[in-house]
């Protein structure tokens, strides 16, 4: 189903070999990289914070943001990047040529925001209110996008400023709608890439990076392998055979079948796939059949979600469901209709582990060594997915909470009281520019 390059075998032994061994001789050549980034990051931090304020006052749903792509594309032509503007709708590329040969390095910025009101009282809280699926609703960002757009417009500041000594292109992909699109309509990452955002010039690797409001400041977490799962649905419609409902022995009923299927698919999890490896979620959250009390209907519909962290574990789990609910259905003499995927919204956002393992001494200058954290596999999803489909990539997390807060007690994305503290860009702006400047310093033509 899906591309993930440098898994398996020889060639990623061999990469890793190779990669470790340019890494120890990138880390003696990045020493200066981190004091000049640094310097660079207090010139420019406040700056981030502006816009990022004014982003937040001033959200856009996904594949609206024309106020935040104009802005964008006005930043990035004052700094002498080539600009591509409405890419997959009103997505932003910013094209950096180094003065030097050398790979072509995407980062990538989401920029949309959530229908979701606000509740909290900052000089800057949104209180935009659009006309969504016919009714009035509060828009926010509530995940963190504005702090992204704005980290990367300070990264594309700080890097077209050493524009003569990059020994590469920066390719700056400032991404719409990665929350989802109105009804009806194209979007987000899967968009851009089929409009050709990552050829030319064509793309060697992809960083991305997403804000945590329960992740400390000053901290980053990532993980090798899968990271973000794969979403697909599932339908399910079992057949039996109506009856009255004071007679069941003339029925095949349709709802008892379907409570055996869901205890069974509980069994998936718990009892097939190897939880040591990865984990999976298999979640029927909608059952419909019958319309009262007396008549045993002939259908059930069943809805669900399937949540998974390798491609092998997704066939396998896919597998199992089909299984267990035709056979299920067939033991008692219904039959059942698997829909599988029903809906396939996201692959798995997968970090390619040699390059993981090679550029997480970047990541560890940027916020410390002891700053840098396995992630958790994290069972939503991310349409960075889609890029790192095509081409390596690594995609992590930084903290927004505030210091000394607890996680428990910080709320979590996409609710009304989410909030990321503006001390959290910096090191976000530090480990974008290291990543590409050691990667650059590593591949170097
Ligand atoms: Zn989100
Ligand atoms: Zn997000």
């Amino acid at each position: 189903m899906r591309k993930i390059p440098m898994l398996t075998g020889a060639i990623c032994c061999m990469a890793i070999g190779c990669l470790v061994a340019t890494t120890n001789a990138s880390l003696a050549q990045t020493v200066n990289h981190t004091a000049v980034i640094s310097a660079a990051v207090n010139k420019t931090e406040a700056k981030v914070i502006g816009w990022r304020q004014d982003f937040h006052q001033n959200p856009e749903l996904g594949n609206r943001e024309f106020r935040t792509a104009e802005i964008v594309a006005k930043h990035l032509q004052s700094l002498g990047i080539e600009v591509q503007t409405k890419v997959g709708v009103t997505g932003v590329v910013g094209i950096l040529k180094g003065g030097k040969p050398g790979p072509v390095v995407a980062l990538r910025a989401d920029m949309d925001a959530l229908p979701v009101e606000e509740k909290g009282n900052l000089p800057y809280t949104s209180k935009v209110k659009v006309n969504y699926n016919g009714k009035e609703t509060g828009v926010m960002h509530a995940c963190g996008h504005d702090g992204h757009t704005a980290m990367l417009m300070g990264v594309a500041e700080i890097l077209a400023g050493m524009k003569k000594d990059l020994k590469g292109t920066v390719k700056f992909i400032f991404q719409p709608a990665e929350e989802g699109v109105p009804p009806g309509e194209k979007g987000g990452a899967a968009l851009m890439i089929t409009e050709g955002v990552l050829d030319n010039p064509k793309v060697d690797v992809i960083f991305g990076l997403h804000l945590n409001s329960q992740l400390e400041v000053g901290k980053i977490a990532y993980r090798p392998g899968g990271t973000m799962a794969a979403v697909g649905t599932v339908k399910i419609t079992v057949t039996g055979k109506p009856s009255h409902g004071a007679k069941p022995w003339s029925s095949v009923d349709p709802i008892v079948v379907s409570a055996q299927i869901i205890n069974g698919l509980q069994t998936i999890v718990s009892r097939n796939v190897d939880i040591s490896e990865n984990p999976a979620v298999v979640t029927i959250a909608s059952i419909h059949g019958g319309n009262r009390d007396n008549i045993i209907s002939e259908k059930v519909e069943m809805l669900g979600t399937v949540r998974t962290f390798s491609d092998k574990d997704e066939k396998f789990v896919y597998k199992r469901i089909r299984e267990v609910a035709t056979k299920t259905a067939e033991a008692a003499g219904a039959s059942a209709e698997v829909l599988l995927p029903y809906e396939h919204y996201y692959p798995v956002t997968y970090n390619n582990e040699a390059l993981t393992a090679t550029m997480l001494p970047s990541l560890q200058k940027a916020a410390g060594k002891d700053n840098v954290q396995l992630a958790v596999p994290n069972t939503g999803a991310e349409d960075f997915a889609f890029y790192v489909q095509k081409v390596p990539g690594l995609f992590f997390f930084l903290g927004g909470m505030p210091k000394g807060q607890d996680p428990a007690a910080a709320a979590p994305h996409h609710t009304p009281q989410f909030m990321i503290d503006d001390s959290a860009f910096s090191t976000g702006i530090k480990a974008m520019c290291g990543l590409v400047l050691d990667y650059m310093d590593m591949n170097a033509k």
